[in-house]
């Protein structure tokens, strides 16, 4: 069993004032000392100085990136910029990007080569919709998300991919842990089937409403191999409390 990874997506939050929130966990993790990897993923204009801010114990992402390299694309930003200003990682093809910009599994894709090319690990985010889930269709709609959004390139690569049932996120809903198992054994399977055995240790990150109190019991839950946080990762403390829940 692979260490746990929880990764924090700050999404459209923080300001430089917020680096605050980023020394109180790195004090804090020098304590602790987690078995776990920890990961923030800020805004691009944090990276850099996250990156400075956090040290050694904790990864930096982006939330996405273009998948060209360069060139005439305005408010768009590469990879390689990502790497540049510190981030090792990079989330792709989050549902508020795949709802909110259109992006298809085949973009998302392409974005997670662009990532590997710069040397970033892709986060791949998959998960149904409400109406798919209550249509009995949640474990065929991450099947098919994972088996287009998963460039063969990721085959012998650093790489997780995310679990978020867009109900969960940010409504305090969260499956029950047999729902949580069900859907990852289906993307383990599909992921093996994509790019062979290779992946069946891979990361699998659960997200949507992961709190303190409730990390521990789904970070237990078979193929769970660690956590996508969104409104939590914001203080440190919150934060902290779900860390200790990978230990
Ligand atoms: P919340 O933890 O705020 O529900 O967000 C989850 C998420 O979308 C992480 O990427």
């Amino acid at each position: 069993q692979t260490s746990k990874l929880i990764a924090g997506n700050w999404k459209m939050n923080g300001l430089g004032a917020s680096l605050a929130e980023v020394a109180a966990l790195r004090a804090a993790l020098a304590e602790a000392a987690p078995t776990c990897r920890v990961a923030l993923c800020p805004p691009a204009t944090l990276v850099e100085r996250m990156a400075r801010a956090a040290g050694d114990g904790v990864e930096i992402g982006g939330q996405d990136c273009r998948a060209e390299t360069h060139g005439a694309f305005t408010g768009d930003i590469s990879a390689a910029m990502l790497k540049d200003a510190g981030a090792t990682l990079v989330i792709l093809g989050h549902s508020e990007r795949r709802q909110g910009h259109g992006e298809t599994d085949a973009l998302v894709a392409s974005k997670a080569e662009a990532a590997l090319a710069a040397g970033l690990a892709p986060i791949i985010c998959v998960g149904e919709t409400l109406e798919q889930r209550e249509a009995g269709r949640a474990v065929e709609v991450v099947r098919s998300q994972i088996m287009a959004s998963l460039p063969l390139a990721l085959a012998g690569r650093d790489f997780a991919v995310a679990y978020e049932p867009v109900w969960a996120i940010g409504t305090g809903l969260t499956p029950t842990l047999e729902q949580i198992e069900e859907v990852h054994r289906a993307v383990r399977a599909a992921m093996i089937e994509r790019l062979g055995l290779g992946v069946a240790a891979t990361p699998i990150l659960y997200g949507g409403s992961v709190k303190p109190d409730n990390a521990r019991e789904i970070l237990a839950v078979p193929e769970v191999g660690g956590a996508l946080v969104g409104g939590a990762s914001l203080k440190a403390a919150d934060f902290l409390g779900i860390i200790r829940g990978a230990q």
